[in-house]
């Protein structure tokens, strides 16, 4: 049945890494020995993590670290919070960090972490104490040269800072290139908060221009908002001119052909916890908010929302994917036959990797750059990157997924070759 298959391609997002894998290999006739190492990650430490609750318990949370491939540099991505946080979850995060990095061309590998907890149910104290756990375990494998986390779903700035904190206190030394997306008063940089959403703006300008679209007047249904989802609601309309018809969160949706207002929604949902029930809009759910027949689609949440059992009623002509893996391999295939134009996940999104890498690389030199400069040299890479794959997909006549797979595996296996790894 339809729900079945879709809650079968929701159980693994590692295997539906490794089937885009083959898929790539595949076109591009990849050597045997390159395909088997990039199929499984090079190293991962799975560690327990006793905290003390504020209510003096202690409890024992699950976390993990996957260092997916560091041929073209230390490994980077993000740590997330999540209460059905899984290994082959970080597993597969870990493996589109290493292809986001190689797509934008940053000299990064691709790493990811995660713990099992739901912090909506945890207080500021034990937050702080789980993370700073995390690093007492972890940190042995991170370093500004080795490993380099960020913020991804549910972690903060503030959670950067702590973490930051606890590994500069083990080593003895201030070191905050061991971490991204920390609070500019610790090392951040300008232009990191709205960084993905930024990268994922210039990415569909570039789609508009390829596919005659006029932006001004189109229209944008964002499924999820958070910092990107929210970023996404007020870029995509201050600087592309959209017009943002609907949005969503975990507790429901917001339609309004009218328009919605991007500033008064976020203001909305930071008061009241949701979109929910914003002025002058009617309800939508997240499933009848990605069928709805606008100019761009934005999933901003998690993974496998777009699937084979929704795809066919997809409507929108650019897919931009905010979220990591919103769109499964089946989903794909619907998609490219229907001419849906999708700018796939570690294109769209690697706007925020890239401000981290540019984070990196202040901490390092000490010397800081203004918002300016990071949102033009943000632009040079995102656009470059989308260039570079749009000439991948249409010289192979694949879709823009497997085209920009087929460019950063070429670029970690020329990296793992000349190494002498293969
Ligand atoms: N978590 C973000 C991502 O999935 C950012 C990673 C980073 O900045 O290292 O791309």
């Amino acid at each position: 049945m339809t729900q079945k298959s879709s809650v079968a391609a929701k159980a693994n997002p590692f295997e539906i890494a490794q089937a885009q894998l083959d898929k790539a290999a595949q076109k591009l006739g990849l050597d045997p020995a390159v395909h088997a190492v990039l199929r499984e990650p090079l190293r991962e430490l799975h560690v327990s993590l006793p905290v003390k609750m504020d209510d003096g318990t202690v409890k024992v949370f699950k976390g993990f670290r996957v260092q997916y491939n560091d041929a073209r540099g230390p490994n980077k991505g993000g740590i997330r919070f999540h209460p059905e946080e899984t290994i082959d979850t970080v597993r597969a995060l870990a493996a589109w960090m290493t292809w986001k990095c190689a797509v934008v061309d940053i000299p990064l590998g691709g790493g990811k972490g995660g713990i099992i907890c739901n912090p909506k149910e945890m207080s500021e104290a034990e937050l702080e104490r789980l993370s700073r756990a995390y690093i007492d375990q972890v940190g042995r494998i991170l370093g500004p040269e080795k490993d380099i986390p960020a913020p991804d779903v549910y972690t903060t700035p503030q959670i950067m800072a702590w973490m930051m904190d606890e590994y500069s206190k083990i080593t003895g030394y201030n070191a905050p290139g061991v971490i991204t997306g920390k609070p500019l008063a610790v090392g951040g940089s300008e232009g990191r908060g709205d960084a993905t959403a930024r990268g994922g703006a210039y990415t569909v300008r570039e789609a508009a221009k390829h596919l005659n679209i006029d932006l001004s007047k189109a229209t944008v249904a964002i499924q999820g908002f958070g910092n990107a989802g929210q970023y996404a609601a007020t870029l995509f309309s201050s600087l592309l001119g959209c017009k943002i018809v609907a949005v969503s969160d975990t507790k429901g949706g917001v339609y309004s052909e009218d328009g919605i207002d991007a500033e008064a929604i976020v203001r909305h949902k930071l008061i009241n916890g949701s979109v929910i029930g914003f002025p002058g809009t009617r309800p939508i759910s997240n499933e009848d908010l990605l069928e709805l027949s606008v100019d761009v689609l934005v999933p901003a949440a998690l993974e496998s929302v777009i699937t084979g059992e929704n795809a066919e009623r997809i409507r929108a002509k650019i897919i931009c994917e905010l979220a990591n893996g919103p769109t499964t391999p089946e989903a794909d295939e619907i998609l490219y036959k229907n001419n849906v134009f999708v700018i796939p996940d570690f294109l769209a999104n690697a706007g925020g990797v890239t401000v981290s890498y540019f984070e990196w690389v202040q901490n390092i030199t000490n010397f800081y750059w203004d918002e300016e400069d990071i949102h033009a040299k943000l632009d040079k890479k995102m656009t470059k990157a989308f260039h570079d794959v749009l000439a991948m997909s249409l010289d192979y006549k694949v879709d823009m997924r497997t085209a920009a797979y087929m460019v950063s595996i070429q670029r970690v296996a020329e990296a793992m070759k000349l190494r002498g790894w293969v």
